[in-house]
């Protein structure tokens, strides 16, 4: 596999979505390009392969996508982290502040083991919030986060230091919307 791949231009910029002033990149348009989409995969293969992870934790949605097929390459249980209500066995929670109001994460309570060594998979990390929370579900559970891995990462918008001292890897980064 390509080891250098120009991601950018497959990735498409939709301005002023879901809101005015707001550049949303759509990795839609990498599921439709399976060469892209094989890149995204084979980087994030070969880079956990040897990480001695013990589970993937995917966020909802996109970074199911993603977290999916890095689960089963590396034959590793994925746990899903969802939004509140979605799931439906017992449940831990987390609830975070936005910008504007507030959200929740959830995760079900008996995929979450002590001494665990997971990663963490989305598709893009805009502030780092939802990822923040997900880092604290596991880390109460009495886990550890290995690192966070995103296709696309805005550093612009502070993860770096929110998430400290858990690694963030992205396969590209843009610097302002
Ligand atoms: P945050 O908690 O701020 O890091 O937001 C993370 C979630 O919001 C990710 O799961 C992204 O899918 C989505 N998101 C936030 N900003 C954008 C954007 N500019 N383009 C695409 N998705 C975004």
């Amino acid at each position: 596999m390509d080891t250098s791949f120009n991601l950018d231009p497959v990735i498409r910029k939709i301005p002023d979505f879901p809101k005015k002033g707001i550049l949303f990149y759509d990795i839609t348009s990498i599921l439709m390009d399976p060469k892209a989409f094989g890149y995204c995969v084979s980087q994030m293969v070969s880079r956990y392969r040897s990480a001695g992870l013990d589970a993937i934790a995917a966020i909802e949605a996109r970074g199911f996508l993603f977290g999916a097929p890095l689960a089963l390459e590396l034959g590793l249980p994925l746990q899903l982290v969802r939004k509140q209500g979605k799931l439906p066995g017992q449940t831990v929670s987390l609830t975070y502040e936005l910008e504007y109001g507030s959200d929740t994460v959830e995760m079900h309570q008996q995929d979450l083991r002590r001494g665990q060594r997971v990663l963490i998979v989305d598709d893009l990390i805009a502030t780092g919030g939802t990822v923040r929370a997900t880092a604290d579900l596991i880390e109460r559970a009495g886990s550890s986060v290995h690192e966070v891995f995103s296709v696309i990462g805005l550093p612009f918008l502070g993860y770096v230091a929110r998430l400290a001292p858990v690694p963030v890897h992205t396969l590209l980064t843009y610097d302002s919307e």
